[in-house]
């Protein structure tokens, strides 16, 4: 708005002063909260209320689905309520093949814009009129075909922070890698089979690739089932055989080894006790959460390496600084304790928890009690 003074000086002269004000009215109703609302994370303004991977059904203009694990889809049959869903085709396709549909989709929205957020194949961060950035699930380091996430510069941001402790740093992949590969050699070379475990969508994909080497190589039904999907979405990822219809077959025989692609279950679960009776299979576990040493212990495996498809503390901390924001939420595992850190280190910081429906500025100390409660 603007409006001017005028005064009248000496000799019929007048000044002129010209007042421009902000035009704060329009701007506290085009402004982005971000809430908690019956457990969705909501950014909203007067024109707009847009569901961030939401868990319960509510009505809004915009969703955005960031990728396709389970706890980033709500319904199997229901569509959501609301006019424009936006995801990635990736997305779409993955969640289809597990039985969510997310209906119409559309990959690009005036407003909107949609950044890898180097997860899982398709994943997606999305950026709310060049003011809100929401980032999903988050890596920002490249491992075998997963490129790093984009981070853009922003003036909220509401990250992840499922290792927003300190003591949750990653070896490089090479070295994880080349301990894992050492590992297998050993056990080849004794004649026993190895099972390496991971999340059956991401992680048990990166296995597929980053060991594709070694002979002969099974995949586990539901994993096999996914693989075909990345193919199908031009990831050139290894031929392995099922290896049920591999043992069904007679071709699996004990003393002669070989690698098996299975999801992530406890050591003492029916099928890998089998494998143990059976064959003599070591398992090894790959997942983020072995960076504690009894996380192997707890899901009884032989051997666990801290691989992960989320980012570290340290990344976390590098991708805030990268994305230089004003104001920070946060969300998922360490969410009190990641907001907590960024206090400190000066930011306004705000963690999102499902669990207490509130968001609030937190200091409090980091309590070790609650890091049991994610293994
Ligand atoms: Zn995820
Ligand atoms: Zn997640």
């Amino acid at each position: 708005m603007i409006s001017y003074l005028f005064f009248h000086l000496p000799n019929n002269r007048i000044l002129y002063i010209k007042i421009i004000s902000r035009p704060y009215v329009v701007d506290s109703l085009l402004q982005w909260t971000i809430d908690l609302l019956d457990t969705n994370i909501v950014a909203q303004n007067s024109h707009k209320k847009i569901l961030l991977d939401p868990h319960r059904k509510q009505q809004s203009d915009f969703v955005f689905v960031s990728h396709a694990h389970t706890d980033h889809l709500y319904s199997k049959k229901d569509g959501y309520l609301t006019s424009v869903t936006l995801a990635s085709k990736e997305t779409s396709r993955i969640a289809r093949e597990r039985g969510y549909s997310l209906g119409d989709i559309v990959h690009e929205h005036p407003g909107f814009e949609l950044l890898n957020s180097g997860h899982i194949l398709g994943s997606k961060g999305l950026v709310i009129d060049d003011e809100v950035y929401y980032t999903g699930d988050l890596s920002t380091r490249s491992r075998s075909f997963m490129q790093p996430a984009v981070l853009p510069q922003i003036e909220t941001l509401i990250i992840e922070s499922t290792f927003g402790r300190p003591e949750y740093v990653f070896p490089a992949i090479a070295e994880l890698v080349h301990s894992a590969n050492k590992l297998i050699s050993d056990c080849y070379n004794r004649g026993s089979p190895v099972v390496l475990m991971g999340y059956q969508l991401g992680k048990a994909q990166l296995l597929t690739e980053l060991f594709r080497h070694w002979e002969p190589m099974y995949v586990y039904d539901s994993i096999d089932r996914i693989n075909c999907v990345y193919r199908d979405l031009g990831v050139d990822l290894k031929q392995a055989s099922s290896f049920q219809e591999a043992e069904c077959a007679g071709k699996i025989k004990k003393g002669i080894p070989w690698i098996l692609i299975s999801p992530l279950t406890h050591g003492r679960s029916k099928f890998i006790r089998n494998l143990k009776i059976k064959y003599d299979a070591i398992t090894i576990g790959f997942s983020g959460w072995a960076v504690n040493s009894r996380y192997k212990y707890m899901m009884g495996l032989d051997y666990a390496f801290p691989m992960s498809d989320h980012c570290d503390f340290t990344e976390l901390l590098a991708a805030v600084n990268k994305c230089k924001p004003k104001k920070i939420y946060t969300f998922h595992g360490f969410a009190r304790e990641f907001a907590t850190i960024l206090v400190n280190r000066g930011f306004e910081a705000y963690p999102l928890e499902r669990n207490t429906n509130t968001k609030k500025a937190y200091s409090n100390p980091i309590e070790n009690s609650r890091l049991d409660s994610y293994l």
